[in-house]
Order: structure tokens, then sequence, then C-alpha cells
């Protein structure tokens, strides 16, 4: 911006001493009382007039008007003026270097009209000047033609308080560099710190979950451990609950659970369903002799003999000390009978057998079978018993069937 202000001043100057160098050659020269300070210009034909008064008169062509507007910009520090040439009249108007630069620039270049250059102290401009009708008179010799570019005007600004400016510029570009930077770091500071602190709240929240997940997993494995014991735990509970601690075939109390349901069922199909009441006979007397200890084991042979004899369907139970009972589903009273002989038959046949020992025992049964008026299992049962107790009348190691 500097340097455009720095051209347009040139430019002005340089317009200003063209259209003042116009005025000069469009009176073709003015004439001024010769004083002391202002000699003739002496490449200049009539440079000097002499009025009837006997008064002196110097011709002040534009040229010569130039040097001396020049000379009294140059003594205020202002302004350097000055006209110069490739091919000068007057040897004090050879180019320096930057004038031979800017006149060979403009003659290569006849669209340009102006060069210009920066130098350490002043700003340099080099307008083309064009032949005028006035010049020709005097450069008759070196052959100028109208509208010609030979030479040029210069004009020179020192450039101290644009070179102030610049540095105040650069002075306040660095300052604010600085405090982009300073602005850039603090930021990238800022967002670091942040970044770091989310980044160590994400560690911290991937270490709960994953402290989470662990607790979770070995709650779970924990429970999955526990539902397990308890389900064993309820086996075993329902296991106890329902089968007899000492001959591990089912109890009473599952007796009557299961049967009270298959007697229903059976009730509603109208279809075959029997009981076979057994008690031990004597065993009294196996206790009396052989001990208790021996009494349990012939009752766990004796159930366990019985178990082997009926079929996986049939409900098996220990109902009290010495006595059990068989459910027998869709079975009539033959095939009752049937098999409660045979178990009769297999009890007879095989006694406990130890290696010092042979216990004996028989079986009395009784047996019944479901009609309609029956009501419930505990009925039927007793029925069976009125029946066991029959052929415990009877001699024993028998069976009979309930009769009305
Ligand atoms: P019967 O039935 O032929 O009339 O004679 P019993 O001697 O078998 O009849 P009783 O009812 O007088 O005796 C039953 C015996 O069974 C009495 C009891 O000591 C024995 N008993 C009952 N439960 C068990 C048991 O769990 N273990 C042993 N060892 N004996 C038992
Ligand atoms: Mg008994
Ligand atoms: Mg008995």
């Amino acid at each position: 911006m500097s340097k455009e202000m720095l051209f347009q001043e040139a430019l002005s100057n340089f317009k200003s001493m063209t259209y003042t160098r116009q005025w000069n050659s469009d009176h073709k020269s003015v004439y001024v009382i010769q004083h002391d300070n202002i000699k003739p210009n002496p490449y200049l034909e009539d440079n000097i007039l002499y009025t009837k008064e006997n008064k002196v008169l110097i011709k002040i062509n534009p040229a010569w008007m130039t040097r001396q507007i020049s000379e009294l910009a140059n003594k205020h520090g202002d302004y350097f003026f000055r006209i110069t040439s490739l091919r000068p009249l007057n040897p004090d108007n050879n180019p320096d270097g930057f004038e031979k630069r800017a006149l060979l620039y403009l003659k290569d270049k006849k669209s340009e009209k102006y060069y210009t250059e920066i130098a350490k102290d002043k700003y340099n401009f080099l307008g083309s000047l064009k032949v005028k009708s006035s010049c020709i008179s005097c450069h008759e010799e070196q052959e100028y033609k109208l509208n010609d570019v030979i030479g040029g005007l210069r004009v020179s600004i020192p450039i101290q308080s644009y070179l102030e400016n610049v540095d105040e510029i650069k002075n306040k570009s660095n300052i604010l560099y600085g405090i982009t930077i300073l602005i850039a770091f603090i930021i990238g500071f800022i967002t670091f710190y942040f970044l770091k602190i989310i980044n160590k709240r994400q560690e911290i929240i991937q270490k709960l979950n994953q402290n989470l997940e662990s607790k979770v997993k070995e709650r779970t494995k924990k429970l999955e451990l526990t539902s397990k014991k308890l389900k064993a735990s309820n086996a075993k509970l329902i296991k106890i609950s329902t089968i007899d601690y000492l001959t591990k075939i089912s109890n009473r109390r599952y007796f009557f659970e299961l049967g009270d349901k298959l007697f229903k069922l059976s009730k509603r199909h109208n279809t075959y369903f029997c009981i076979i009441a057994i008690d031990i006979d004597f065993f009294k007397k196996v206790n009396d002799h052989y001990g208790h200890n021996i009494g349990d084991e012939v009752l766990k042979f004796i159930s366990f003999t019985i178990q082997n004899t009926i079929r996986d369907t049939d409900v098996f139970a220990r109902i009290g000390g010495e006595e059990f009972a068989i459910i027998l589903k869709d079975t009539n009273i033959n095939g009752a009978k049937e098999l409660a002989e045979k178990i009769r038959f297999n009890i007879d046949l095989h006694p406990y057998i130890t290696s010092t020992l042979k216990i004996h025992c028989t079986i009395s049964l009784g047996i019944v079978s479901m009609n309609k008026e029956d009501k419930s299992l505990s009925t039927l049962l007793d029925k069976a018993d009125v029946a066991l107790y029959q052929a415990k009348e009877a001699g024993r190691n028998t069976y009979r069937i309930f009769q009305k």
C-alpha cells in the first residue's frame, strides 16, 4: 500500500511538472528578467533578449525550467527532479544507473509509460517524455522526431518516512505473529489438556466397565454355581423326601403323592388299577434272633428282590416298617394275582445269605382291584390290608384277593 502511495505521489509530481513544461512549451518558452541566480541556457539560441529599456531577459525553455525547479526542490530536500535522455544535448543530462535502466526499459516496452525502483533512501520514478515541437528546434542535430520517446523526467521521493512505516508495519506484524503464535500455542495447549482429560476419563470409564464386566461375570458364575448347587440340593431334597432312607425305594409319602394322581387318572379313563400290599412274616423274630442291623439288611434284601421282580412302571414303595405296597396300572386282577404269586415265590426261594448266615423269610400279600365305588387310594389300600390280614390268617406265605 505504501508503495502504491509512493507511486501516486511521484506520478502527480511528474504530471504537474509535465503540465508546467507543456505550459512553457505552449508559450514557446518564456523570458524572465535576469537576476543573480539565473543564467541563460547555453544550448539555446536567443537565450538573452534586451528590451528597449535595456533590460536583460533570459529565455527559459521547458528543459531549462525543469532544471531550475528541480534545483529548487533539491535544495529543500523534498523532491528530486531531473530531465534525462539517452542522447542528451547537455552532458549534464546524461542518465545515471537508474535512469539508464528506466530509459532502456521504456524504449524497449513502448506501451509502458513509467518505470520505478526503490533505492536505499529514495523512491525512484521515471516517466517517459515525448518529443514536442518546442524540443525539435534545440535538438535538430540529434534528429529528434515529434512524439518520439527520447528521454524522461525522473522524480525521486525521499522514503525515510516510508521505510519507517514499513518498519513499523513489520514490527507490528511481528508482534501480531507473536500474539498469533502465542494464542495458537495456548489453544493447542488447552485442546491438548482437554483431550488428555477426556482420554483419561475414557480410560477410567473403560477400566470401570472392565471391572464391572468382570464382577458381573464373577457374580454370574457364582450365581450359576449357586443355582447348580441349589438345583442339586433341591434334587437331593426331593430325593430325600421321596426315597426311603433304608431300602432306597419310594417312601410312603411319594407312594400317596404319585398314587393319588394315578388313581384319579385311572378312574377318569376307567382303566385297570390294582394294589398289592406286602408284609414280611414273623419279621419280629428276625430282629429278635439276629439283631436290628441284620434285620435292616434283610429288609433291604427283600425290597431289592421285589424291585427286581416287578416292572419299572410299577410304583413300589415301603409304606411301613416291614410293609410294602405296589401300584399296578392298567393291570387287571389276574395280572395282579400272577405278579403277587411271582413275588411270593421269589422271596420264598431266595433267602438272605452271607458267609455266616442264611435267613429265610416269607411274605404275605393282599390284592385289591379298584372298582367304581372306590373313592381314594387310601381306602383302596385299606382293602388290600384286609386281604393281607386274611393271608396271614390263612397261615402266611400266601396271597389273598379282597372280596366284598
Ligand atoms: P406278622 O407280620 O407275621 O404277624 O409278624 P411280625 O413279627 O412281622 O409282625 P409285627 O408287627 O409284630 O412285627 C413287625 C416287626 O418289624 C417289628 C419291628 O421290630 C420290625 N421292624 C419294623 N421296621 C423295621 C426296620 O426298619 N428295621 C428292622 N430291623 N426291623 C423293623
Ligand atoms: Mg407288619
Ligand atoms: Mg410282619
